[in-house]
């Protein structure tokens, strides 16, 4: 599987004219990046982790597929219940998610509950008792409601749970596991976190199917797990005994990943380990798919240590025992950096992240400084000099 390409467009979701209308109206011009991402890949049906900071407009990246989906399912299955399930750490947010879900709802005559603690438990019920088609709620109330039987989640087959990281600063992780048990298996999951804590991994991997992430925005925020080193090199032979160096000591710690940019860099970095007598896999576009699968096999077996590849075939992978990313040539720009280190500090364990930087690379240094500010690394003076220049 991979993932569906981004759009650029609204035109280009697959909606009806009714919601393009509505998107229109909201004079939004133009997907923010978690939005192109992620409404293909939550149209194809497939789980998904979100991890984008605060104000990405994650809210229409899980509601706009959400309302199509309960279109398609309400003639299947008549009922009381949700069919769309939002849960929300906070009563704040579900008003503002409820106001969302209601102002794009109307389009198609859905109807929208929203259900905090805190909130007129009758007004509640009564309103979960007119039949309701999304419901927005904090993880304790909908747990009550449920158990009055104002409500039942035996139809929700989308669910959604927003700001989960923030969820479980309110401690409500047993009320979240708990109402994961209970919606039907068959159901399609999304998961939204400003970060990537360990318990979010965790969560994720309990509750979804084999989900799509979507990372958007600087890695080293949202993943705390990995560290970043710059090693400002000459340009020259630096790089290679460099690796040299300290290739041996990086395999004794996990699976090492090695990115070039281009595939004839791929294929003599590839001959050059092998003189070595290292074991080594390459992965890059020009090979077929079977080809590919067969390294991505053996690497995520183990049984090869250490992986060269290009942007174009590495895109997707999700190997656990990768400990080691190694940006042996920088990336093309910060976003394809901030995909490549996110292939390790997977599932809440640690990784190492290693970009050999050059002067000739001053294009790519500026961008890289901010990056690695934003997550709180190391700058070394060598890379501020070269951004500088
Ligand atoms: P998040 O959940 O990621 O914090 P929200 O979904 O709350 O972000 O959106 C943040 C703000 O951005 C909201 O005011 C929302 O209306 C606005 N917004 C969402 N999508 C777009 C877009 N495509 N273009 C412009 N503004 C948008
Ligand atoms: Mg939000």
């Amino acid at each position: 599987f991979s993932p569906p390409k981004p759009v650029s467009s609204f035109g280009h979701f697959g909606f009806d004219e009714a919601l393009l209308g509505a998107i229109r109206k909201s004079e939004f011009s133009q997907p923010t990046p978690i939005q192109a991402q992620g409404i293909p890949i939550a149209m194809s049906g497939r789980d998904i982790i979100g991890i984008a900071k605060t104000g990405s407009g994650k809210t229409a990246a899980f509601l706009w597929p959400m309302l199509v989906h309960i279109m398609d399912q309400k003639e299947l299955e008549p009922g009381d219940g949700p069919i769309g399930l939002i849960l929300e750490p906070t009563r704040e947010l579900s008003q503002q998610v409820y106001h969302e879900a209601k102002k794009f709802g109307k389009v198609y005559n859905i109807k929208v509950v929203c259900a905090y603690g805190g909130g007129s438990m009758w007004e509640q019920v009564k309103a979960c008792e007119e039949g309701a088609e999304i419901i927005v709620a904090t993880p304790g109330r909908l747990i009550d409601l449920v158990k009055k039987k104002a409500t039942n989640l035996a139809r929700v087959t989308y669910m959604v749970y927003d700001e989960a990281d923030r969820m479980f600063d309110m401690g409500f992780e047993p009320q979240v596991r708990s109402i994961a048990n209970h919606v039907r298996p068959d159901r399609q999951t999304l998961l939204f976190s400003a970060t990537f804590r360990k318990k979010v991994e965790k969560l994720a991997r309990d509750i979804l199917i084999d989900p799509v992430r979507v990372v958007q925005g600087e890695a080293g925020e949202a993943n705390e797990d990995i560290t970043q080193t710059v090693e400002v090199l000459p340009v020259g032979p630096a790089k290679w005994t460099w690796l040299m160096k300290n290739l041996v000591k990086f395999t004794t710690l996990g699976s090492v990943l090695i990115f070039v940019t281009r595939k004839v860099n791929s294929e003599e970095l590839t001959t050059n380990l092998k003189a070595r007598d290292f074991k080594v896999g390459l992965l890059h576009g020009d090979m077929n798919q079977t080809e590919r699968n067969d390294i991505i096999t053996a690497f995520k077996k183990k049984e090869i240590p250490i992986l060269v590849a290009t942007d174009v075939a590495a895109r997707g992978l999700d190997i656990p025992s990768i400990k080691t990313v190694i940006n042996y040539d920088v990336a093309r720009d910060i976003d394809t950096h901030t995909h490549r280190i996110g292939r390790t500090g997977r599932a809440g364990e640690k990784g190492f992240a290693f970009t050999l930087i050059t002067e000739k690379d001053k294009d790519f240094a500026g961008h890289l400084v901010r990056n690695l500010e934003g997550a709180n690394q190391f700058v070394p003076k060598g890379l501020l000099d070269i951004a500088l220049q």
